[in-house]
């Protein structure tokens, strides 16, 4: 889960590292005010999950609170594009700091390195701009090293990576610090990312974190209970997000047949015959076990959230649970439901000559084998 600025901010500021004063809001009086008790000079960022805000116009610097004010007014509600998010976000929330100045910019970012199973700090003095672009036309300019697991960073590794990185002197000892925090609120957060991009010098020499990316390893949710309430606003697509907050395993994928399985393989093998007859798969849902009426009527509406959605295709393994009490959730679901595409289910399992019994004659064609059933699907949506 990615954090907002704000939050990523606070997040960091707690282990002592230096961002700007400032506050967060929604309402455009608000900020007005905001400014004027940071003294007016401030900076009016938009706060939207995507990157490159600044290009997008979501990033404004001002010398009083009045135009602050205004801006703010233009920014909240307004859809923001960019070219990394061309569907683009509404603005919600805004953040509204006292501005630095800025001398110099850096980029410092703590990761998780899935292919040499650690966690690595990357360094850069070309920071401001993606660092996906400095990656590409520069690549010697970011120095990246890994974190021990066991016995962590130890300053001198810190030291030569910020030198090798050519980090001037005034900032190096403060950038040694601030990894060290960084490090420490990555492993607080369970983060897979906390990114500072600009890290900024002042012309004082002061460095201050003028931007911040925090992501959260989506499985230690749990263990963050104070960022769940914002899951919904955070996640990039809305049905994503209200899929999440019903506690259902779905993913948008894109396609026009919406799919309905017990068991991440089984929704997978559903994806896969879809694609061979010919169809693409609007979504990967997970029902899990039991699939009781009210847990598939739930699941049901967050498919047909996809306006693209032009057929459903239900593939259900009974094991444990019986195939008859799920084709039971499945009708009672249905009969609340007004459902206008058409519905293939294949089932098998326990008890599934009952299942197949109770599903004669409803809206709800049957399969005899998932390749039957998605032929069928893809043919009956087209
Ligand atoms: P992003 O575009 O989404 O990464 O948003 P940033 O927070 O990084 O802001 C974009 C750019 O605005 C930065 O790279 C800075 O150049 C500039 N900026 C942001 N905050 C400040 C500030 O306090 N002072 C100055 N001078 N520039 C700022
Ligand atoms: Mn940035």
């Amino acid at each position: 889960m990615k954090l907002h600025e704000y939050q990523s901010k606070e997040l960091l500021a707690k282990f002592g590292v230096p961002v700007a004063k400032g506050d967060v809001t929604s309402d455009p009086a608000e900020a007005k005010a905001i400014a004027e008790r940071l003294g007016g000079r401030v900076v009016v960022k938009a706060q939207v999950l995507m990157g490159g805000r600044g290009k997008a116009g979501g990033v404004k610097l001002f010398d009083d609170a009045e135009a602050a004010g205004e801006f703010a007014k233009e920014l909240i509600g307004k859809r923001l594009v960019s070219i990394q998010n061309p569907t683009g976000l509404i603005v919600e929330k805004i953040l509204v700091v006292e501005t630095i100045d800025i001398a110099e910019e850096y980029y410092v970012a703590i990761l998780l390195d899935r292919n040499i199973q650690k966690s690595i700090v990357m360094i850069s003095r070309e920071g401001g701009v993606e660092i996906e672009e400095v990656a590409e036309h520069n690549p010697d300019a970011i120095v990246k090293f890994a974190v021990d697991p066991k016995w962590g960073l130890c300053d001198y590794e810190i030291r030569n990576a910020i030198a090798k990185a050519n980090i001037p002197k005034p900032a190096r000892n403060q950038m040694v610090k601030m990894i060290k925090q960084l490090v420490q609120a990555y492993e607080a957060a369970d983060a897979e990312m906390v990114e500072i991009n600009p890290c900024a010098l002042t012309p004082e020499g002061k460095l201050i974190a003028a931007d911040a990316k925090v992501s959260i390893d989506d499985n230690a949710m749990y263990r963050h209970p104070e960022y769940q309430s914002t899951s919904a606003d955070s996640a990039e697509d809305p049905i994503e997000a209200e899929a999440s907050n019903r506690g259902i395993a779905y993913v948008r994928l894109g396609g026009t047949i919406g799919i309905m399985g017990n068991g991440a393989g089984l929704v997978m093998q559903s994806i896969d015959e879809i694609s061979a007859a010919g169809g693409t798969a609007a979504n990967f849902l997970d029902v899990g076990g039991g699939a009781q009426a009210e847990r598939v009527k739930s699941c049901m509406e967050v498919i047909l959230m996809d306006p693209n959605v032009k057929g459903i295709f239900i593939n259900i393994f009974g094991g444990i649970t019986r195939v008859d009490e799920v084709a039971k959730g499945v009708l009672t679901a249905f009969s609340q439901m007004d459902i206008k595409v058409p519905v293939v289910a294949r089932i098998e399992g326990t008890a599934v000559e009952e299942g197949r019994k109770i599903l004669e004659g409803s809206i709800i064609q049957t399969a005899n084998s998932a390749r039957e059933g998605a032929n069928l699907i893809v043919s009956l949506a087209k």
